[in-house]
């Protein structure tokens, strides 16, 4: 099979990273990118507090950068710290210029968020739709220029990879046939793989697509067990999740049990504005000792008016489901919400395969360590794509031409049985063994689950493609899921967003030191390269 399709620039996914890049690289090349999905999808569209960025006079990069340090535990990588957030700034302002509508306190300052572990206010926002406002204006501007290829509904399968160099990738179309396109650059900007677990802040598929294509492909994938648990989802069993933004606890929301007692005060002293492992991990202490299935959050203090103003989406989308939040407080659980770990890359966004990148959620910088601090995540996107752009006008991005394939036949797994019992088992597995609280026991239990899950699926080889995005998303999820509970196995302590009560301490000797997993190795190993 000889392909007819052809890009310099490949971006696989259209979150704030994947746009980003793409409207930096329409600059000095063709660019085409590719979606899953069709509209706003991606983890981007449903960010809602916002985007950090210090401008107070009271508050500095440096304080950010601190805030960045401290949420982290230990494991952040100093230099892509002090990169990424002194670009905060110019961020917000390219995208205000980009037609971002930030809200303004007055002319000249932006109304600013305060998040949990940050020492000022600094979350700039569009009220309580920030991800939203950002995914509609960055698609706007892919779609003007003539440069950019914009193909939705279309799935990366695998990267082709010959002597260390991404020269191509599959593509499930949507009518499910295969299309090799031959590529200069390739961008995995596919989020990250919050979908391996039963409760997630957001219900799109965040199946690790772009970790389990690069660990295929050879690359490696750093700190895989850091899954942050966000503390406040709306408690509503059977309706789709809806994360209730840590700006409500910045804005005074308390936590407190169902007999109206406080809790966070024994916790932390930051209390409700702890980072977000120890605010999770304090509601599910709660949650066991008093066989809770939530606890209560409460903003109705406020004035109506104020918290009608400051969250018109979330106080609709409450009532919408029988709870108005600025008369009773909400019953709220933690879920799983963002994957620290990812595609490890150096400084430039480059991966250990030649004119293979990744960018947002699906890489590892060592921006976030271990354990990401509020709204740093949208920022993160924005400026590695922005440095992934450069670094691919610098290198260079010429397609070549693919070797001639044989054909391939469609593989359908419709004998596995139902999908949606697959995904559910690999979900259950995931929450009930690898979540906020972890033991030996139960990630050797998990580990053994997914080892029959993975055994019991048919080897997709060179002579085969999957012709269902539905089952391809479940392989790739699966096998970053595998990989993420071998690495939190392998961490002996507890650090950030992993704790396991085995080793319920942080070992200072582990200090900057990062889980570094390959699939062809028998166990991760410890690496103080981020
Ligand atoms: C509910 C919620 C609220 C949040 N709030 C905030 C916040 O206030 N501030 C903040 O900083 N962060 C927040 N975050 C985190 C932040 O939104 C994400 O980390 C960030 O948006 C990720 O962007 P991304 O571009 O890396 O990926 P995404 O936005 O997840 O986009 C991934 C894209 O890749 C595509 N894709 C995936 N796999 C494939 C494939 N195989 N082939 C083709 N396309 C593919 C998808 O279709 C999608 O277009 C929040 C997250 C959630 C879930």
């Amino acid at each position: 099979m000889v392909t007819d399709h052809r890009a310099s620039v490949l971006i696989v996914g259209a979150g704030a990273a994947g746009l980003t890049c793409a409207l930096q690289c329409a600059e000095f090349t063709d660019v085409t990118v590719i979606s899953k999905g069709v509209g706003p999808d991606g983890a981007t569209a449903y960010a809602q507090g916002g985007i950090a960025a210090a401008s107070l006079p009271s508050d500095s990069i440096d304080q950010h950068i601190e805030d960045t340090l401290k949420a982290g535990a230990g494991l952040n990588d100093i230099e892509a710290v002090i990169r990424i957030i002194s670009q905060a700034p110019q961020c917000v302002t390219w995208l205000s210029q980009q037609g971002v509508p930030f809200v303004k306190a007055k002319e000249d300052q932006w109304a600013l968020g305060l998040e949990g572990g940050h020492q000022h206010p600094r979350v700039v926002h569009v009220a309580d739709r920030t991800g939203w406002a950002i995914s509609q204006t960055l698609r706007d501007q892919v779609n003007a220029p003539p440069k950019i290829q914009f193909l939705e509904g279309y799935m990366a399968l695998d990267l082709i990879v010959q002597d260390q160099r991404c020269v191509g990738i599959d593509i499930l179309t949507p009518d499910h046939t295969l299309q090799p396109w031959a590529t200069g650059a390739v961008v995995l900007a596919t989020g990250g793989f919050s979908a391996a677990y039963l409760h997630a802040t957001h219900d799109h598929k965040a199946s690790g697509d772009g970790l389990a294509m690069a660990l295929r492909a050879g690359c490696a994938l750093m700190d895989l067990e850091f899954n942050q648990f966000h503390p406040t989802c709306l408690y509503c069993p059977g309706q789709p999740p809806l994360l209730l933004s840590e700006a409500l606890r910045g804005e005074g929301a308390r936590l407190r049990l169902p007999n109206g007692e406080y809790f966070m005060k024994q916790f932390d002293a930051d209390q409700e504005l702890a980072p977000r492992d120890r605010v999770a991990r304090a509601i599910d202490s709660e949650m066991k000792r008093c066989g809770l299935n939530h606890v209560l959050l409460d903003i109705s203090h406020q004035p109506a008016e104020k918290i009608q103003a400051r969250f018109p989406h979330l106080y609709k989308r409450c009532l919408e489901r029988g709870f108005d939040m600025t008369q009773e407080p909400l019953p709220v659980v933690p879920a799983a919400h963002y994957s620290c770990g990812g595609v490890h890359v150096d400084s430039n966004g480059q991966t250990e395969i030649f004119n293979l990148y990744a960018v947002g959620e699906t890489a590892c910088t060592g921006l976030h360590g271990a354990n990401r601090l509020a709204s740093n995540s949208l920022l993160e996107c924005i400026v590695t794509g922005m440095e992934v752009a450069r670094q691919i006008q610098v290198v260079g991005f010429e397609a070549g031409t693919l070797e001639a394939v044989p054909q391939r036949f469609a593989l359908s797994l419709s004998s596995m049985g139902s999908i949606e019992q697959h995904w559910h088992k690999l979900q259950s597995i995931m929450w009930n063994s690898v979540g906020i609280v972890r033991s030996d026991a139960r990630l050797i239990s998990a580990m053994e689950g997914i080892q029959v899950e993975l055994e019991r699926i048919p080897a997709v080889d060179k002579s085969s493609y999957l012709n269902s995005i539905e089952w391809a998303e479940y392989l790739n999820v699966l096998s970053v899921a595998a990989e993420s509970v071998r690495s939190a196995y392998f961490r002996r302590e507890s650090r950030g967003l992993h704790y396991t009560v085995e080793c319920p301490q942080l070992n200072p000797m582990l200090n900057g030191q990062h889980t570094l997993i390959r699939q062809d190795w028998d166990q991760p190993r410890y690496t103080d390269k981020a």
